[in-house]
């Protein structure tokens, strides 16, 4: 593969014949995504993961496959693109919104608002049926396999590079019915959301912290609290969890002349942290570019790029407009059909064009929590992160 002469943004065309294999490092969504894709259209492929099974940076916990950024269903979208959608996936129409004095909010949308997903290393996880899926395609899975030095025919699939955002709560077993809640409050969640979902016995609640990573413990305290008292949240055998989310705004998605798809890339929604569709999408898009030849710097561009600026404006809009803007924002949304109004908050408008020069000089640098010095910090990303994010030299 070669990357094309430099032009203001950089092309990237794969340079290689059919029969020749490709690699995918990292076997997240964007790398298994990629390999499933390649695979089926007779391409060799080989993924090289760190660990010894998939899903090891999450821990059985609920995610939302979010389903409002674009007029097709997600799952459509991934049959439609050669991915089975094999995995456990409840779809989530209703749920309860809090703002930050403690009022709840109906929402509600006639088609998903998401699907709700488990991810981690163990049967039923959204990465372990697309690794059955690529490994029954015929992709070469290699575990234990961490690389350093990529050569040759690779795409780089190996997740976030640091912390900008932290989630941390925990996992349990409960006898509550299902149901999905979140609340926007700093003081459960500084500038992000707490959350509360359960499906069939099991939950997952934390608290998405944006800034405050030296306060987690008092965050998560805080956000069980408000939930035990709104919700009724009953937990047992709880075990904590935690971890880390990327966001930026990337120029370019080519590194040392390979593609870069998932949160490698920052491929993800600043607004919320809603990265999987963008990992899948991202690695569909590198196997198309790789299968038809085509130009992968065109392909993202064009399908995620406008997306991710609405996303960085969005979050922008989100840390200006403080409490009281964002409880105005939820009672607009609760009083017609949520899908519908994310759907909107997702197109670029006239609100997002004007905002869009400032919100890219906010976030040209990484976000950075000044609070998490690593000192007597005991955050998700002081604990497991530094040292064990992605570290393909650049
Ligand atoms: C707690 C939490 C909650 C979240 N909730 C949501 C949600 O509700 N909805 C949503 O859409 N998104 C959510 N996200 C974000 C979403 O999980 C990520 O955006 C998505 O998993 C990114 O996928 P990826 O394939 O890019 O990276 P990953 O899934 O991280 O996969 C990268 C893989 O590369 C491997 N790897 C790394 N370095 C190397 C190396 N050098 N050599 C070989 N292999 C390597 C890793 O071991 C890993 O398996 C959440 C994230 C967290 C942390």
């Amino acid at each position: 593969m070669r990357p094309s002469p430099k032009h203001e943004v950089e092309e990237w065309r794969p340079d290689l014949s059919p029969d020749e294999p490709v690699t995918v490092v990292g076997a997240g969504l964007a790398g298994l995504a990629c390999a499933i894709v390649l695979a089926r259209a007779g391409r060799p492929v080989i993924v090289r993961e760190w660990h010894k099974t998939v899903g090891n940076r999450f821990h059985g916990d609920f995610q939302g496959l979010e389903n409002w950024s674009d007029g097709q269903d997600v799952l459509d979208e991934l049959r439609a693109a050669g991915v089975e959608t094999s995995f456990e996936a409840h779809p989530v129409r209703e749920g309860t919104a809090y703002d930050a004095w403690g009022k709840d909010y109906p929402i509600r949308g006639d088609r998903p608002l998401y699907y709700l997903v488990r991810r981690g290393g163990h049967g039923g996880s959204l990465e372990f049926a697309l690794l059955k899926q690529a490994i029954g395609a015929g992709a070469e899975v290699r575990f234990g396999d961490r690389v350093a030095d990529p050569e040759g025919s690779t795409v780089l699939a190996v997740g976030p590079r640091t912390a900008d955002a932290i989630a941390a709560g925990y996992v349990f077993e409960t006898g509550r019915p299902d149901g999905n809640w979140i609340a926007f409050d700093d003081r459960l969640a500084p500038l992000g959301y707490a959350y509360l979902l359960i499906h069939a016995g099991r939950g997952t609640v934390a608290s998405c912290m944006f800034t405050g990573f030296k306060r987690q413990a008092e965050h998560v305290e805080r956000t069980v609290a408000f939930f035990r008292e709104r919700a009724g949240l009953e937990m047992r055998n709880p075990k904590p969890f935690g971890g880390f989310a990327n966001f930026r705004l990337p120029r370019t998605a080519v590194q040392g002349g390979h593609p870069l798809v998932g949160e490698q890339a920052g491929f993800q929604d600043a607004l919320a942290g809603f990265g999987m569709r963008y990992a899948l999408r991202s690695g569909i898009l590198a196997a198309r570019s790789l299968i038809e030849g085509t130009d992968y710097t065109r392909l993202w561009r064009q399908e995620l790029l406008p997306l991710l600026r609405t996303g960085v404006c969005n979050r922008f809009i989100f840390n200006s407009v403080g409490a009281r803007g964002r409880r105005w924002a939820l009672r607009g949304m609760s009083l017609s059909d949520t899908a519908v109004k994310l759907r909107r908050l997702y197109r670029p408008s006239v609100l997002t064009r004007l905002v869009y020069p400032l919100a890219v000089w906010r976030y040209r640098a990484p976000l950075g929590d000044p609070s998490c010095d690593h000192v007597a910090c005991d955050c998700v990303w002081c604990r497991h992160g530094v040292g064990h994010a992605a570290t393909i030299p650049a």
